[in-house]
């Protein structure tokens, strides 16, 4: 690895290697430059990092507990621990992000937030942060999405929000982006777009990086004070990959700790039926950056799936896709049935529900526990599971 990672990728145009970079139009190329200057003279402040601090600890809970996980372990082998984003506020860790992206926002003198959500977990972390400082809040959701994530509809309302339906083309995801994009190039003054995760063009994949990087450094310290050693493998799930950077980040230079990013399998490996976009993708452009992506035969982004909705992206972030080329993170895949069956042993054995999207995490650990005893391992549980009950429940039913 590079002598100093952080500064060295990306590099100053937001190249990760290869991966990465601004492919967007020019209004838009400039309105990324100014963030990115923003962002570098505005984070750096001891007003901006104070203020954030503050934040982490008062607000959000931080830092969230390192737990083991007796039963699990006994039950599978190897020494599993949970770094528990799903008891950071609003229950998982994207809050990192948006209380990061919201405090540039109020430093910028911006009114109002824009930003797409898929399932809506990205817009309800927003809203909360705006909710925090007072500023106007405005997701783009596609009315598909809108019909089925109900719950998170209502959340982001009852939070002030305000949800803009996309009625357009396939009413999911990438209609959302495109609306978002849109109405933040109407009031670039007063408004700023913010990224759900570590994707996006130039600044976002870095900025992104930046505030999620809390979760590996606390991680870390805690681990070798419960432990007196580092751990020897680390597991996180990965849709753009934000929560698997934050945590992966602090273990990069400890060539003993083992980091393996686990990937949507959904129902198989066909294209349509996953979003394994490492083990099964080819790099490639999508949504104005560079990174693996699943594409269809037009050279498209594919439709993808998966049970756990904040992880069907066909793109990944950039510095995953570096890290991959590199050998320095493996990345591999579990299916919904895998994250299913690890969802209900997570609830049962340590009275823990996770989110669908950690579910795959956890199917991940046990197998590696089952693989390697006497190993110990770190999960990234990067939610909780409240969101995705009923949906389980009604789809798969109670196990014995
Ligand atoms: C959104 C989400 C993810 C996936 O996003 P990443 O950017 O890959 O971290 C994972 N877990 C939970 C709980 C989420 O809400």
């Amino acid at each position: 690895m590079a002598e100093n990672y952080f500064k060295t990728y990306p590099n100053k145009d937001g190249f990760f290697k290869e991966y990465g970079g601004a492919f967007i139009p020019p209004v838009l190329e400039a309105e990324m430059k100014k963030i990115t200057d923003a962002y570098f003279a505005i984070s750096k402040s001891h007003a901006f990092i104070s203020e954030l601090r503050s934040i982490r600890k008062h607000y959000q809970g931080r830092p969230t507990p390192v737990y083991y996980c007796n039963r699990l372990s006994e039950k599978y082998g190897g020494r599993i621990y949970m770094k528990r984003e799903d008891l950071n506020h609003s229950g998982a860790h994207k809050l990192n992000h948006c209380m990061g992206e919201a405090l540039l926002a109020k430093h910028l003198g911006k009114k109002k937030l824009i930003a797409e959500t898929g399932a809506g977990q990205h817009g309800v972390a927003l809203a909360t942060a705006a909710a925090y400082f007072g500023l106007e809040c405005e997701i783009h959701m596609g009315e598909v999405d809108i019909a089925k994530e109900h719950p998170n509809v209502v959340r982001m309302k009852i939070l002030g929000a305000t949800v803009v339906p996309v009625t357009h083309g396939l009413k999911t995801l990438k209609e959302a982006v495109d609306s978002a994009f849109e109405a933040y190039l109407k009031d670039p003054i007063n408004s700023i777009y913010c990224i759900g995760s570590v994707v996006g063009p130039h600044p976002f994949p870095m900025m992104v990086r930046e505030f999620q990087r809390i979760v590996g450094i606390e991680a870390r310290e805690q681990f070798v004070d419960m432990t007196g050693e580092l751990p020897d493998k680390v597991v996180a799930c990965v849709g753009g990959g934000s929560n698997a950077i934050g945590m992966f980040s602090a273990f990069l230079e400890d060539d003993e700790t083992k980091l393996y990013g686990v990937e949507p399998g959904g129902l198989s490996l066909e294209l349509g039926e996953h979003a394994a976009t490492m083990t099964k993708g080819v790099p490639g452009m999508i949504h104005g950056f560079k990174c693996y992506n699943l594409q269809d035969e037009k050279g498209e982004p594919a439709p993808v799936y998966s049970v756990a909705s904040g992880l069907d992206y066909p793109g990944v972030g950039p510095e995953h896709s570096m890290l991959k080329d590199l050998n320095k993170a493996n990345y591999d895949v579990i299916n919904d049935k895998e994250a299913i069956d690890a969802f209900y042993e997570l609830s049962r054995l340590e009275g823990i529900i996770p989110a669908l999207e950690s579910a795959h995490a956890v199917a991940y650990a046990i197998k590696l526990a089952q693989k390697h005893p006497q190993s110990s391992i770190l999960v990234n549980l990067s939610g909780r599971g409240d969101k995705d009950i009923d949906f389980v429940v009604d789809k798969y039913g109670l196990p014995n």
